[in-house]
């Protein structure tokens, strides 16, 4: 069955090429039907498999599954104990959700500039955001770039504040030889379309403290002592009590059995993206004005944002760059967003952010993802570098 009309033969127009497009076969699909089939749909033994086969391949000592990484960012800020009156350092060039987490739990968020290499934060742009009230920083391997965890937490440990890893995009990136993730007390991972492991929305904390994952997974579930899914074993249940305010940031075990499917395709996906990325790189070696991320020389990424910096003497700016893909169907994205930009942090203090801003203003995001044809990579090649030769549309 086919949902979009087909085109005709003779159509000469070229069809659309997504920014990215989620990988699915019929394993997920079998997944999400004996799910259905088994009666139990809400958070129960899927969650716990899928917890389990997460902590192992990301060599974390315990995972929490809960609804989304923002809700995950949210959940390990307070179990970390981080509240009002605290200040927590995070990066402004990221999805803004890495901000808002700050917010939610009555804390400041302080924003730290970035490396222009990496897109991420450095201990000397943390440490230039450090105030007496900081309890924590989130720092986020944006876009599946490592982050330098080992040098932030060298300079924020023994002044007792907490290290969040925000690895929402970095699913299947290594550190220092291991997982990504693996190194910091708390790390927050996203299983929204955009990642690299999808369950449709969802989300997980991992992390090396038992305490912290005990506290966890009770706020994520209303604070109650006894779990709906231990309830629903028994026959005569034991009255529940609700320790603290909590809250409902559950999985569901329909969204867990996609996970463990999706979980046994990263290897894979981090290969072919990895590949893709190449092939970008060494098409774009020697076209003036065209940066590209790279892998730091402390890890690798796995290629979940494919960015591209446009300067001179590149005739084209990034918005020109932009409308030229558009115009051949192919839909890039501007870069990482400035969260200190947005209306929502219009009022809030911050240092000059230049690095930050220049990266929002100059960066786009190519297609990329596991099924992209070799034609089509050409085709996005071809563009980008034809932009590069003639120049058009909104020249600088
Ligand atoms: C996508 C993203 C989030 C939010 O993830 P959700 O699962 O959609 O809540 C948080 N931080 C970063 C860096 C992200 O890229």
């Amino acid at each position: 069955m086919t949902l979009a009309p087909q085109r005709p033969v003779t159509d000469p127009a070229p069809s659309r090429i997504n920014v990215m497009q989620p990988w699915f076969g019929p394993e997920e699909v079998a997944a999400v039907t004996e799910v259905l089939q088994s009666g139990w749909v809400a958070q129960g033994p899927k969650v716990a498999a899928f917890e389990t086969a997460f902590a192992t391949r990301m060599a974390a000592e315990h995972a929490v599954a809960v609804s989304s990484c923002t809700t995950a960012l949210h959940l390990a800020l307070l179990v970390a104990g981080v509240g009002p009156g605290d200040d927590v350092v995070v990066p402004s060039f990221s999805f803004i959700a890495t901000a808002n987490a700050a917010t939610y739990v009555g804390a400041r968020p302080v924003f730290a500039d970035v490396d222009p290499v990496t897109g991420n934060v450095t201990a000397a742009t943390v440490e230039a955001a450090l105030t007496p009230s900081t309890r924590a920083v989130v720092v986020v391997d944006q876009g599946g770039v490592p982050v330098d965890l080992d040098a932030v937490r060298a300079l924020c440990d023994p002044r007792g504040v907490t290290v969040v890893e925000d690895a929402a995009c970095g699913a299947g990136s290594t550190y220092r030889g291991r997982p990504v993730g693996a190194g910091a007390e708390v790390t927050a991972w996203s299983f929204h379309p955009r990642k690299i492991v999808t369950t449709g929305e969802g989300g997980m904390v991992t992390t090396s403290r038992r305490d912290w994952a005990d506290r966890a997974r009770l706020l994520r579930e209303h604070a109650m002592d006894v779990s709906a899914a231990d309830r629903h074993r028994s026959v005569l249940a034991p009255a529940e009590r609700y320790v603290e305010v909590g809250f409902n940031f559950r999985m569901t075990d329909l969204q867990a059995a996609v996970g463990l499917v999706q979980l046994g395709r990263l290897d894979a996906v981090v290969a072919r993206r990895r590949e893709i990325a190449d092939r970008y790189r060494d098409a774009f070696t020697g076209v003036d004005g065209l940066r590209c991320v790279q892998d730091p020389e402390w890890g690798t990424g796995n290629a979940q944002s494919f960015w591209v910096e446009v300067g001179p003497p590149h005739p084209l700016d990034r918005d020109g760059l932009l409308v030229r893909l558009a115009e051949a169907g192919v839909s890039a994205r501007r870069g990482i967003m400035s969260a200190h930009r947005q209306p929502a942090y219009a009022g809030l203090d911050h240092a000059p952010l230049p690095v930050t801003e220049r990266l929002t203003d100059t960066t786009l995001i190519l297609p990329l993802f596991h099924q992209l044809s070799d034609a089509d990579l050409h085709r996005v090649i071809d563009v980008v570098r034809s932009g590069a030769a003639t120049g058009s549309g909104a020249s600088r």
